[in-house]
C-alpha cells in the first residue's frame, strides 16, 4: 500500500530497528516504546486489521511471536512478555496495517490491566451478547 507507514519500513524506505523477518512477517522496534524491546510483529501482506486479513497472516503473525518470543527474553533479560493489538480507533489503534506488540517484560514491571468487577449476572449478559451472534 503506497500510503501506509508500515509498508514503507518493509521496503526499507522508511528506517527501522529490524529485529526478524520471513516470508510473510517483518519485526522491528517501536519508537515509542512501552518497555525496553517493545517490538511490532507485522505481515507482510497489507491488511489495515488482523480480520481484514486472511487467517493465514494471522496465523503466521503467531507464529513469528512464537518462534522469537523466547529468545527476544534471553536477549534482553526479560522475565515475561505481553502481546496486544490496537483493533480500531476506538481500541487506540494509529497505524492501520495489521500490527502485534510484542512488550518484553522485567522483573519489577506492574501490571498493565485494570481490573473491575462485574456481577454475575453482568457477565452472563455479556456473554449471552457474544454467544448469540457466533456462527
Ligand atoms: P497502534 O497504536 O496499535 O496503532 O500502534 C502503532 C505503534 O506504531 C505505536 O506504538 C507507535 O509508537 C509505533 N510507530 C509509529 N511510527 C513508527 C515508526 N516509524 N517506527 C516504529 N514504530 C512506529
Amino acid at each position: 500500500m503506497i500510503n501506509c507507514l508500515f509498508c514503507k519500513i518493509i521496503a526499507g524506505d522508511i528506517p527501522a530497528e529490524k529485529i526478524f523477518e520471513d516470508e510473510n512477517t517483518f519485526v522491528f522496534l517501536d519508537i515509542g516504546p512501552v518497555s525496553k524491546g517493545h517490538m511490532l510483529v507485522i505481515p507482510k501482506n497489507h491488511a489495515e486489521n488482523l480480520t481484514e486479513g486472511s487467517v493465514e497472516d494471522a496465523c503466521s503473525l503467531m507464529a513469528t511471536v512464537h518462534k522469537i518470543a523466547p529468545d527476544v527474553m534471553r536477549g534482553l533479560g526479560a522475565t515475561g512478555y505481553n502481546i496486544g493489538m490496537n483493533h480500531g480507533k476506538d481500541a487506540g489503534q494509529e497505524v492501520f496495517h495489521t500490527h502485534i506488540h510484542l512488550m518484553p517484560r522485567y522483573e519489577k514491571d506492574s501490571r498493565l490491566f485494570v481490573k473491575f468487577q462485574p456481577s454475575k449476572e453482568e457477565l452472563h449478559e455479556v456473554a449471552k451478547k457474544i454467544r448469540e451472534v457466533l456462527s
